[in-house]
């Protein structure tokens, strides 16, 4: 009897180690001192919903998701008369994206939010430039319609996801 208890504990503990493993998005362990993605709260939810999708479509971002130490809500980002930069990739010295931010502006409304952070998300983990200037797309260039995205939002995400560059190089590989 007890030792069915202990036995039930142990398979209790493996599994809540594997459940917390699966938080850090499966990266294989790294070396002690290795850095960490920080994520601010508010992104969180969305990130881990677009690498789901990731997953979904068979885009493999782990090596990405490796390289990126930050992603952030900031008020250092440009606001003019006539708007300003929502969010945008941070690059480093040699050229490597290392933080994603979002402008504070982003927090006035949860769909805006969720749109420029699958704008940018789109443009680091799918390989996206801007598809047009004011398309009514998730990558166009500015935005001015983000209440119409959201409205038929697995539409426009299935779009992103399957006009994407890494979907279709992905899509050429397998028909060769
Ligand atoms: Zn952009």
């Amino acid at each position: 009897m007890k030792r069915t208890y202990l036995l039930l504990l142990f398979t209790l503990f493996i599994t809540i180690s594997a459940t917390a493993q699966q938080a850090t998005y499966e990266i294989p362990n790294r070396s002690i001192n290795s850095n960490t993605l920080k994520t601010d709260g508010l992104i969180q939810p969305h990130l881990d919903e677009f690498l789901k999708l990731c997953k979904k479509y068979d885009i493999d971002y782990t090596e990405k998701l490796f390289k990126l130490k930050e992603i952030a809500i900031v008020d250092s980002l440009e606001v003019t008369p006539k708007g300003g930069t929502l969010g945008m990739l941070v690059r480093d010295d040699q050229h490597q994206v290392e933080k994603i931010i979002f402008s504070w502006m982003t927090l006035l409304d949860s769909e805006i939010l969720k749109v420029v952070a699958y704008h940018e998300f789109g443009h680091y983990f799918l390989g996206y430039k801007h598809v047009c200037d004011d398309c009514n797309k998730i990558m166009a260039k500015v935005n001015s319609s983000y209440f119409d995205i959201a409205k038929d939002w697995d539409y426009h995400v299935e779009n992103l996801f399957i006009n994407s560059p890494e979907y279709l190089k992905k899509q050429g590989l397998a028909q060769n």
